[in-house]
C-alpha cells in the first residue's frame, strides 16, 4: 500500500461545496488502496482577512499573537474537511501542525521547519484513518509557541510531511492545471509544463510564480520527493517537479528539458534607494548590516557609478513590501553613522524574470529578453542575473504587457486551448 500526501490550497476549499468536492477526491485516493495524509490551507482568502483584521487592531501586531491568529484559518478547514470525509462513510482525524509534529525555529511569521516527528499521524494512519493536517503552522522547539511558516507555507508543510513519512509523491492541488510557462491569470496562452526540474522550479518560485513556494521546492529537492502539481477541479495530469524527467505524462518517453521554462512576475516587492552615499570602503557594509540586523531578506542590489564631482553614489535594493517600513526605520537610525543624504521608497515596481537552464548554453537569450521589453515600450530600472535566470525591475503598471511580450518573443505561446483558471481571486 502506498502513502500519498495531498495538499489542497485555499481556493480548492473556498466554501462548503469546495470542501465536499475535495473530500470526495480524498476518499477516492483512499479507495484506490493508499494511505492518505492531507494538508489543507485556510478557506479562500481567510488568511488575508485575518491579517486585515489584525492590522485594524494594531498597526504592528506582536508576532506570537499574529501567528496564533493566522493558524485559526487552517484549523477551520481541517476540522470541516474531516467532518465532510466522515459524512462520506470514511474515518478521518484532523491535527494541528503542532500535533502533527511540525517543529520549527521561533522566528514568528516566517518560521523554518527544523524537524518533523509525525508519530500521531502514523498511529492514525495505522488505525485506517485519513489524516488531515493544518498547513502553514508548527510549534517552536524552544518556547513551544505556535508559529507560522510564511505566506503560502502549506506547500512546505506538505513536502516536509511527505519526506518524514517517506511518501511516494506529494500532490499539490490548486486552482490551475499545473505549472505553466507564465501565470495563466496574466497570459491566457500560457502552456502547461509536463515536467520541470527542481532547479528551474526553484528559480520560478523564487521569482514570483506562487503556484509553488520556494521553500517547499527546496525541501523537495533536498529529500528528493517528486511533486505533482495539479488541479483539484479537473481530473487532468498536472506538472511533475522532480530530479529526472521519468514522471512524464505518458510514462514512456522521457520529456526533454526546455531551453526556457517560463516567465515569472512579482509585484510583492518594493525598491529602496539610499541617496548620496560616500563612495568609500565600508559604506555598503554599514547599510546592509543595518538591514540584516532587522532580519530583512533583500533581493536585487544595484550601486550606481559615483558622480566624479561629488564622490557620492546611490545604492538601490529590492525587498518584500511587507518589510519596507522596517527597512526604512532601520536605515534612518543609521543615517548619521553611514552619512547618506536621504532615502527613497518606491512600491510601484514589478519584477519580471525569464527562467531556463538552457540559458547557460544559448547566447542571445538576454538580448532577446531586452528586445522584447523594448518592443513593448517597457523601461528597465534594475537588472540581475543568475546562471539560469534574468530578472528586471519595471514600473508595476507595465507588468502584464511585459510578461505577455516576453512570453510571445520566446515562442512560449500555446496554439491550442486557453489556460483554465478554475477558482481563486488571485489575491
Ligand atoms: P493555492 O491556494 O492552491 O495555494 P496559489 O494562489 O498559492 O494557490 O497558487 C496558484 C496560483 O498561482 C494560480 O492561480 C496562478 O494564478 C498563480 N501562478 C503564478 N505563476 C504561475 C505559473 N507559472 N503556473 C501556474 N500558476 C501560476
Ligand atoms: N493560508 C496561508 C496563506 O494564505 C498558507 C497557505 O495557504 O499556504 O498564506
Ligand atoms: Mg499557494
Amino acid at each position: 500500500m502506498g502513502l500519498v500526501v495531498q495538499k489542497y490550497g485555499g481556493s480548492s476549499v473556498a466554501d462548503a461545496e469546495g470542501i465536499k468536492r475535495v473530500a470526495k477526491r480524498i476518499v477516492d485516493a483512499k479507495k484506490n488502496g493508499n494511505q492518505v495524509v492531507v494538508v489543507v490551507s485556510a478557506m479562500g482568502d481567510t488568511t488575508d482577512e485575518l491579517i486585515d483584521l489584525a492590522e485594524q487592531v494594531s498597526p504592528i501586531p506582536a508576532g506570537r499573537e499574529f501567528d496564533m491568529l493566522l493558524t485559526a484559518g487552517e484549523r477551520i478547514s481541517m476540522a470541516l474537511l474531516a467532518m465532510a470525509i466522515k459524512n462520506l462513510g470514511h474515518e478521518a482525524q484532523s491535527f494541528t501542525g503542532s500535533q502533527a509534529g511540525v517543529i520549527t525555529d521561533s522566528v514568528h511569521n516566517k518560521a523554518r521547519i527544523i524537524d518533523v516527528t509525525p508519530g500521531r499521524i502514523r498511529e492514525s494512519l495505522d488505525k485506517g484513518n485519513i489524516a488531515i493536517v493544518a498547513g502553514f503552522q508548527g510549534v517552536s522547539q524552544d518556547k513551544k509557541d505556535i508559529t507560522t511558516l510564511g505566506r503560502g507555507g502549506s506547500d512546505t508543510t506538505a513536502v516536509a510531511l511527505a519526506a518524514a513519512l517517506d511518501a511516494e509523491v506529494c500532490e499539490i492541488y490548486t486552482d490551475v492545471d499545473g505549472v505553466f510557462t507564465a501565470d495563466p491569470r496574466v497570459v491566457k496562452k500560457a502552456r502547461k509544463i509536463d515536467w520541470i526540474s527542481f532547479e528551474d522550479m526553484l528559480e520560478l518560485a523564487s521569482s514570483g510564480s506562487k503556484v509553488l513556494l520556494h521553500r517547499c521546492v527546496e525541501y523537495a529537492r533536498r529529500y528528493n520527493i517528486p511533486i505533482h502539481v495539479r488541479s483539484s477541479f479537473s481530473g487532468l495530469q498536472g506538472t511533475w517537479v522532480s530530479n529526472e524527467p521519468q514522471h512524464n505524462q505518458q510514462g514512456d518517453k522521457p520529456v526533454e528539458q526546455a531551453i526556457i521554462s517560463g516567465v515569472a512576475h512579482d509585484t510583492s516587492e518594493a525598491k529602496v534607494t539610499v541617496v548620496g552615499v560616500p563612495d568609500k570602503p565600508g559604506e555598503a557594509a554599514k547599510i546592509f548590516r543595518a538591514v540584516a540586523d532587522a532580519e530583512i531578506n533583500l533581493d536585487m542590489i544595484v550601486q550606481n557609478v559615483s558622480a566624479a564631482s561629488t564622490g557620492l553614489t546611490d545604492i538601490s535594493f529590492t525587498l518584500p513590501k511587507t518589510e519596507g517600513r522596517k527597512a526604512i526605520d532601520a536605515l534612518e537610525k543609521q543615517k548619521a553613522n553611514v552619512g547618506f543624504d536621504s532615502l527613497r521608497y518606491d512600491d510601484q515596481i514589478a519584477k519580471i524574470s525569464l527562467v531556463g537552464a538552457g540559458m547557460k548554453t544559448n547566447p542571445g537569450v538576454t538580448a532577446g529578453f531586452f528586445e522584447a521589453l523594448t518592443d513593448a515600450g517597457v523601461n528597465i530600472e534594475l537588472i540581475s542575473t543568475s546562471e539560469i535566470r534574468i530578472s528586471v525591475v519595471t514600473r508595476a503598471d507595465d507588468v502584464n504587457e511585459a510578461v505577455r511580450a516576453v512570453h510571445s518573443a520566446f515562442g512560449l505561446d500555446s496554439d491550442s486551448d486557453e489556460a483554465v483558471v478554475y477558482g481563486g481571486t488571485g489575491r
